[in-house]
């Protein structure tokens, strides 16, 4: 927990979100500002800055946000397929600085 970071806070429901899954290590909740028809942010409850400030041992709640993503999207009814993006560092387009898969679907651009 960093008391500074909004998803920390969001873990902790000191900020409201549109939760829409949560495990035991887990937390999926919708985009504020979507950028498909279904934008889903999938976070891991410890507070990780980003893929580069993971190690190895953090192995087993990367595998654990990759393998639950397509349970997230089964439950907001998304069943055929959705784009997964990691963006890391300020160089990746990062802006909040707590690891975050964005899961999207509907309406996605081609490239
Ligand atoms: P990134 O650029 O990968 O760090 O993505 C950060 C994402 O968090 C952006 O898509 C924002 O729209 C989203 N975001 C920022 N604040 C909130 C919030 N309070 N609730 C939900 N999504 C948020
Ligand atoms: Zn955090």
């Amino acid at each position: 927990m960093k008391d500074e970071c909004i998803f920390c806070q969001i873990v902790n429901k000191k900020l409201p979100a549109d939760i829409v899954f949560e495990s035991d290590n887990l937390l999926a909740f919708r985009d504020i500002a979507p950028k498909a028809q279904h934008h889903i942010l999938l976070i891991p409850k410890l507070h990780i800055e980003s893929l580069q400030h993971a190690s190895i041992k953090e192995q087993a709640i990367l595998a654990e946000l990759m393998l639950c993503s397509k349970e997230v999207m089964a439950g907001i009814g998304v069943t055929n397929g959705y784009r997964t993006v990691i963006n890391t560092g300020k160089g990746g387009g990062q802006e909040v600085f707590h690891l975050h898969l964005h899961l999207l679907a509907g309406n996605l651009p081609t490239y």
